[in-house]
């Protein structure tokens, strides 16, 4: 874990969802080998072929512009709209396969939710982040959820978390950001003017009563 900010009085918590809210190595190499098994069968590729072309392009974007780039805008470069990978996304994975209900998350968030609001914003459907919360046993928690299909534009595109702010009614001085990947859930929430905390998954949102006691 890495704190970068907690602002002295915080109101609200903005969570990203794979690996910060679970952590399953395997879901999330599937999430990214499976919309590439489609595109390279529909390209008439080997999988292997197709997974190296678009992790070649990653790299190389990330070091040419300076900010890394999300799959689903990869994907729009290879000719697949944010439409469609959204539909292939909502087809192609089923989070109850691979996660189940987590007491000791459901406790904490029980916690902080005495002190704190929480939103949800990630580049998964909101289809998708439904059906994790749910088998995660926390979908009570989360009545604000900002998906890939609700600004349409993937993280680290400012728009969701300026959705999420107004959904929460909050200023950004008052939110926590905090997700497993810096550029696409803690840098954009900084430059907003929110605090940002970056995880290594649950284990350490499992913390988060104790690192946040007496900021909210
Ligand atoms: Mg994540």
């Amino acid at each position: 874990m890495k704190v970068y900010r907690i602002p002295p009085v915080s109101s609200a918590l903005i969570f990203d969802m794979d690996s910060t809210l679970y952590t399953n190595p395997e879901y999330a190499r599937d999430q990214i080998d499976l919309p590439i098994r489609r595109l390279a069968r529909i390209r008439g590729r080997s999988f292997e072929d197709m997974k190296g072309e678009i992790e070649t392009y990653r790299e190389t974007w990330a070091q040419t512009q300076g900010e890394k780039i999300s799959l689903t805008n990869a994907f729009k470069d290879f000719g697949i709209s944010l439409e469609e990978n959204i539909r292939w996304r909502e087809e192609l994975y089923e989070p109850s396969r691979y996660l189940k209900p987590d007491p000791v998350l459901g406790k904490t968030l029980d916690i902080l939710a005495s002190a704190f609001s929480f939103a949800l914003v990630t580049n998964n459907p909101v289809l998708i982040a439904e059906k994790t919360l749910a088998a995660l046993g926390i979908a009570d928690f989360f009545t604000t959820i900002v998906g890939l299909d609700t600004c349409k534009v993937s993280k680290p595109h400012q728009a969701p978390f300026l959705k999420a702010m107004e959904a929460l009614g909050l200023p950004a001085g008052e939110c926590i950001a905090l997700g497993d990947r810096y550029d696409f859930d803690i840098a954009p929430p900084l430059e907003l003017g929110m605090g940002g905390i970056l995880v290594d998954g649950v284990e350490d949102v499992y913390c988060l009563e104790e690192i946040l006691a007496g900021s909210g």
